[in-house]
């Protein structure tokens, strides 16, 4: 059996180029989905907290941007599935949304096995042959169609791999008009433990290197690097940061909402310090150190500035603006008005007043006022320092968390080997990549997913159009 399309990899991405494939090819029977777990989308699952974000609900240029400089490879994959047609879509299959706080949307069950039930229904409808449990070792092309030669290629041999190069070299039209020479040809062998798969079109969308129990354990990057694409530096994009503090360890399961964060960077030797971010919105002090929204946000260039500048010594601070909606002549009025009407009462207690419980302690100390100081006798400079606390709380962050604990990848194949249009390699025609296999990475709230169903649905429509090839 020669399939039109196989699809390595039954995440999002996967499932999602399947259902299209199968649905524009003339015989749907022909599509192959391979996943190497015994069951789809366990990533998927897991996805905002088994609630599914599954996509946002801005404007599709404010998701461009949300990619930050490669965001505009995903310009031609939005205006063919932006995340509006995303949302019609899925409310198609039965699975009614709702939009909450921060444009966020969600299936209005609140249960991300529904997003997965209605793919995997819709993988039925189009008879997308699904092989579970079935892992993908290699990845062969047939050279003869490239060029002209005999041999066969696979991608676990170093000869065979400077052979690929050599090929490479030759000019890109020259390939291309090798392969759509003979429309019968086969120039995808995929190898898995038990069997040979031959397909004339591949889709590689194995996901990123992040959370490897889900089975999105990079495979798709050797697969890429062999055929002779770029893979670009792999590191977590969407984090938790490790601080090794005690202080900062003991304030674990304490989670801040609506307050500023901010990171900066001191350099050795060097007065001045560099801010390198700041997000508002919510956090959580864990046992590890610091997570929540904001935070996976900031990651990457925390990351960055750690690696960055790792043979100079650098120090990254986080600070915390617990009441960022009031300025400090506004903060220092609320503290009078408290010393005016209990003026009796204790420090402890204004403390209470200002702050969740499991700060207080901490405040006492780095304040260094006496816990039981009645208000009437705090000092203005004691108040300045109350002050001071409130509005940048300050810590060490010692690192961010490894590549496997992000919520994302960030690194992936080289965007500027893949046409934008129809995500398939400007290296080897018939090949295509969808989702966080790409170098690709975007914030917290449904972006990530949006990139997987749009690359994921153009690789599907691409690769059996016609287009690019
Ligand atoms: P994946 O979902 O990683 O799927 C790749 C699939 O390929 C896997 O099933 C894997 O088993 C399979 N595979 C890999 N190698 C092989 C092989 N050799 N042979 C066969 N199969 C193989 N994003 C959002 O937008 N919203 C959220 O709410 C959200 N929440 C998240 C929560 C968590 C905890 C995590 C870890 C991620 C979250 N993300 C979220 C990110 C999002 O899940 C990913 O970006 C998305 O799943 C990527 O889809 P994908 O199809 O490209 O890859």
């Amino acid at each position: 059996m020669i399939y039109e399309t196989a699809i390595i990899g039954g995440g999002p991405a996967g499932m999602i180029s399947a259902i299209q494939a199968a649905g524009m090819s003339k015989n749907p029977k022909s599509v192959i989905l391979l996943e190497k777990n015994p069951d789809l989308g366990k990533k998927l699952l897991i996805t905002g907290k088994g609630r599914c974000n599954l996509t946002t609900n801005e404007e599709p240029e404010e998701i461009v941007k949300a990619f930050g400089r490669k965001g505009k490879f995903l310009y031609g994959s939005l205006s063919r599935f932006s995340n509006h047609v995303t949302k019609s879509y899925f409310e198609g299959l039965g699975v009614p949304l709702v939009v909450e706080r921060g444009n966020r949307v969600f299936p209005k069950s609140g249960k991300s096995i529904d997003v997965l039930n209605a793919l995997k229904k819709e993988l039925n409808r189009k008879e997308v042959e699904i092989r579970t449990s079935c892992e993908v070792l290699t990845v062969q092309i047939a050279p003869e169609q490239m060029s002209g030669g005999k041999m066969s290629l696979t991608h676990d041999s170093e000869q065979n791999s400077q052979r690929v190069e050599q090929i490479f070299d030759n000019s890109l039209q020259k390939r291309m008009q090798c392969l759509s020479m003979d429309s019968g040809s086969i120039p995808f062998i995929i190898k898995t433990h038990s069997e040979k798969i031959f397909a004339k079109k591949l889709i590689i969308a194995t996901g990123g290197k992040s959370y490897p129990t889900t089975g999105s354990t990079g495979d798709g990057f050797a697969f890429a690097r062999r055929l002779g694409h770029t893979v670009t530096r792999l590191s977590p994009a969407l984090v938790h940061m490790i601080v090794k503090s005690k202080e900062i360890r003991g304030l674990a399961g304490l989670s801040l909402k609506n307050v500023e964060l901010g990171f900066y960077a001191k350099f050795d030797r060097e007065e001045k310090s560099k801010i390198l971010c700041t997000r508002f919105g919510e956090m959580l002090f864990t046992h590890k150190g610091i997570s929540g929204p904001i935070v996976l946000d900031s990651s990457k260039i925390v990351g960055k500035a750690l690696k960055d500048n790792e043979s100079r010594k650098v120090l990254i601070f986080a600070s915390i603006d617990l009441k960022p909606a009031l300025t400090e002549k506004q903060l220092m009025n609320r503290i009078n008005r408290e010393v005016e009407s209990t003026p009796k009462s204790e420090y402890k207690t204004l403390l209470k007043r200002l702050l969740p419980r499991s700060l207080i302690d901490t405040a006492i100390l780095r304040t260094h006022i006496e816990a039981r100081k009645r208000l009437t006798d705090i000092t203005r400079e004691e108040k300045s320092r109350l002050i001071a606390l409130l509005t940048a709380f300050e810590f060490l962050v010692d690192d961010v968390g490894g590549v496997e604990e992000g919520i994302v990848t960030c690194g992936g194949i080289s965007l500027k080997e893949i046409d934008p249009r129809t995500m398939q390699s400007k290296l080897i025609p018939g090949l295509y990549f969808a989702g966080e296999v790409l170098d690709l990475d975007g914030p917290t709230g449904g972006y990530n997913l949006q990139a997987a169903w749009s690359t994921g649905f153009v690789a599907g429509v691409s690769c059996c159009d016609g287009i690019g090839s």
